[in-house]
């Protein structure tokens, strides 16, 4: 059976007055049906552009995919999809939620009008039907009092509750891929948690496919089941949750496993943090993009971008140090804070 979605080599750049900044450089990926893909990277490294990019929704001009990329759901070109088929595409089958529920909410409308408007829109329901459908979606996602919230405004929702009514805007047609852009890096950890595990029981319960992006992989070792590490517009390294928490392969991956706080990390330790920053995209470099932050770089790394080394049949990284004759380095001990 086919993938449910498939990135091939995707690159999208901006037009700026400063030139073309190559903001995602060849990205390919799939995904299967009810399975949860994490996409982790710094801010600025192309993660946001590519669930955007699925979603058609980069502005252009300035943005442009490039015309070799493709974006298949079940088998389907998204990026030559006319704008009738795309309306169709986002909410029905593909949704996406963002970090900030403020700015994706509308503020002059209530909760219930707005999970109701889609069902409207897509499923063809009246609006009683709607109404009573938005409550259930509210019990859903665990909002007390649903009757009661339906009737209210965003502001009158907390943090947390707001991102719970997105989730539930996002899950009222009942799509088959979630794309989930840093769904909880506005709030606070306990409620991180909780907006966590309904992502992941809403999974459970639906069968939806889960893109996850974040810069943070602590969120993601006990929801994803495939974890990807972008780097400047790059996919570096992929493998399986286990893979890359147990035998990562990429220095840049070993450096934010080490910016992950774990509970058994002395206090006097400060978490770790990467130096120096991202390489320019204007003009990316001509060798590995992470060569001038990297404690491991050699000569070659600044000369030729390294080759994709399989790992293993899941797991696959792109360092010159995966090279028969580069020297043999050990991963440091990932503990999560600086040794
Ligand atoms: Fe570091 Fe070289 Fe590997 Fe790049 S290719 S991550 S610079 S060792």
């Amino acid at each position: 059976m086919g993938k449910l979605l498939e990135v091939k080599d995707l690159k999208v750049s901006f037009h700026t007055y400063a030139g073309e900044v190559q903001s995602v450089r060849g990205v390919s990926f799939d995904l299967d049906k009810g399975e949860t893909l994490a996409i982790v990277g710094e801010s600025g490294c192309g993660k946001t552009i590519t669930s955007k990019s699925i979603m058609r929704l980069i502005p252009t001009p300035p943005g442009e995919i490039k015309s070799d990329s493709q974006i298949l759901f079940e088998g389907k070109d998204i990026l030559k999809m006319s704008d009738k088929e795309l309306r169709d595409l986002r909410g029905e089958a593909i949704s996406m939620i963002f970090q900030d529920p403020m700015t994706s909410l509308n503020p002059t409308m209530k909760i219930g009008n707005q999970i109701a408007e889609s069902l409207i829109i897509h499923r063809g329901m009246n609006k009683k039907e709607a109404l009573e459908e938005a409550i259930k979606m509210l019990k859903l996602v665990n909002i007390p009092n649903a009757e009661k919230r339906v009737e209210q405004y965003p502001h009158e929702f907390s943090g947390g509750m707001r991102q719970r009514a997105m989730i539930a805007i996002a899950l009222a047609c009942n799509p088959k891929v979630l794309i989930a852009d840093e769904p909880t890096t506005a709030l606070d950890v306990t409620i991180q948690a909780q907006i966590m595990d309904l992502i992941k029981e809403l999974q459970n319960k639906l069968g939806t496919a889960v893109i996850l992006i974040t810069h943070d992989l602590g969120v993601v070792a006990s929801v994803a089941t495939r974890i990807q590490v972008m780097y400047a517009g790059k996919i570096i390294e992929r493998g399986t949750t286990d893979e890359i928490f147990c035998n990562a392969k990429h220095p840049y991956t070993w450096a934010l496993l080490q910016s992950v706080p774990r509970l058994d990390t002395k206090h006097k330790n400060k978490l770790y943090s990467i130096q120096g920053t991202p390489p320019d995209l204007l003009k990316p470099p001509v060798g590995c993009p992470f060569a001038s932050r990297c404690e491991y770089c050699m000569q070659i790394c600044k000369e030729e971008m390294p080759e994709v080394t399989k790992i293993s049949d899941t797991h696959s990284v792109q360092c010159w140090l995966q090279h028969p004759l580069a020297p043999k380095v050990e991963a440091p001990i990932v503990a999560g804070g600086a040794e």
